[in-house]
């Protein structure tokens, strides 16, 4: 998204650019959710790639207990979108000749004109400058920056989007049209609705985007990363091959934990997958004439749901750099300054919303961010935020 973005923006203020994707067909995704933050929607609009049909209307978002009651809501109207929906935007802004699938990045060499850059098969490319926007694990801010690494947050999601025809008439009616948040202890179930396959938004053809936060160690965790077939993976399982006995005890913990509605959404979803949760700062976000941008600059947890929001921002001031400054290299540092900050505010305020989980509390204004989050309403009031980066500076 932030190659596609920075594709966009680019081209705006007239420069040539090319997007190279690992990936040798069109992505699709695992119909994820995404948040629609006011940032989001601006860089949207702005990039060109408009926000037609993004998504559904929810009024706010509610807090529920244990019985399904609502304990505490914030009225925050905001379009759900769907990544599958935002990819198909930006994916439009590029023509086909400046998008190459199947072209995995190896190494960039670089000199005070440009850069040199290597793909899997011996191909190579010279340009002005190379924009990294290869993600959390990104080879290009590997080579560049060895050192930074994610670093795993102690707990991970149990995820899914069952269809909306598949709920519960109750559910439906209770939870489906709202952004509902249920936080036990040392959890949280996040649910709100998407569109349906194809982008479909007419009621009946939607689906749910259902999250659920749950604490795991290290340790835990590489167990959890053994297949159905007894193979390691290394950050996580493709979703076939999740082990049936996490999914059959993660059901038995949910008929002791959920509230009804939730229960049956979880227990709706036909393919749950896991996503362990990781974050990273690094102390910066350029060198010379590569120019990290997304995930692969900042990574956050993904509490307020801000990483699209970031990918478009980034890139939008990235081109604003390069239209501002006479010379790419000052115009490079101005975007350093700009935005290697922004990217630390956005993972230290994820940092504060996951203390909530009660994991690896370091320091006394952690314990103080745990025990005030404890309470639905705080949660809201620190989640339930437009602008946030403006309203928690
Ligand atoms: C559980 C969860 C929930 C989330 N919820 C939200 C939400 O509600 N709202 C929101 O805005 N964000 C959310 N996010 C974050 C969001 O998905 C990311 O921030 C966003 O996808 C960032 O885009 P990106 O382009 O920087 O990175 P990515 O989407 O990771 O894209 C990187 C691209 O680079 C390609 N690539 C990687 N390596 C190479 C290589 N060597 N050569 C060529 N190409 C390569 C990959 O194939 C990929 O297409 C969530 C994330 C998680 C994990």
């Amino acid at each position: 998204m932030s190659g596609l973005f920075s594709a966009a923006f680019l081209r705006q203020i007239g420069w040539d650019v090319d997007v190279y994707e690992r990936s040798a067909v069109e992505l699709v995704g695992r119909g994820a959710g995404i948040t629609g933050h006011p940032e989001l929607l601006d860089a949207l609009e702005a990039s060109g790639a408009g926000t037609q049909e993004l998504g559904i209307e929810v009024p706010k978002r509610v807090a529920l207990d244990r019985d399904g009651r609502i304990t505490d809501e914030r009225p925050l109207r905001q379009i759900l979108t769907s990544w599958d929906r935002l990819q198909r935007l930006l994916r439009a802004t590029v023509d086909e000749a400046h998008y190459h699938l199947g072209w995995n990045f190896e190494r960039v060499d670089q000199d005070e004109r440009g850069v040199r850059v290597q793909f899997s098969g011996g191909r190579v490319e010279h340009a002005d400058i190379l924009i990294g926007g290869d993600g959390i694990r990104s080879s290009v801010r590997g080579q560049m920056a060895p050192q930074v690494q994610p670093v795993y947050a102690g707990y991970y999601i149990w995820r899914g989007a069952p269809n909306e025809t598949d709920l519960a008439p109750d559910t439906l009616r209770s939870i489906y049209p709202l952004f509902t948040f249920y936080l036990p202890k040392r959890q949280q179930v996040i649910t709100y609705p998407i569109s349906g396959f194809d982008n479909d938004l007419r009621p009946g053809h939607r689906r749910f985007n259902f999250i659920w936060y749950r604490v795991a160690d290290a340790a835990q965790m590489r167990d959890m990363c053994v297949d159905d077939n007894g193979m390691q993976h290394e950050y996580s399982v493709p979703p076939p091959l999740i082990r049936k006995d996490l999914i059959a005890d993660m059901h038995k913990d949910a008929r002791e934990i959920l509230p009804p509605a939730l229960l049956d959404a979880l227990l709706k979803i036909k393919q749950p997958f896991i996503t362990p949760i990781y974050d990273f700062t690094a102390p910066q976000i350029v060198f010379g004439r590569v120019a990290m941008v997304g995930d692969a600059a900042a990574n956050a947890r993904p509490h307020m749901g801000f990483g699209m929001a970031k990918a478009g921002t980034d890139a939008q001031a990235l081109a604003k750099a390069l239209r501002d400054h006479d010379d790419i290299d000052d115009a490079l540092k101005a975007y350093n300054a700009e935005r290697q900050p922004i990217g630390n505010h956005i993972v230290m305020h994820g940092r504060k919303l996951g203390t909530h989980l009660g994991v690896n509390l370091k320091t006394e204004e952690d314990r103080r961010m745990h025990d005030l989050l404890q309470s639905d309403g705080a949660m809201l009031d620190w989640i339930a935020v437009p602008h946030f980066l403006d309203a928690y500076k």
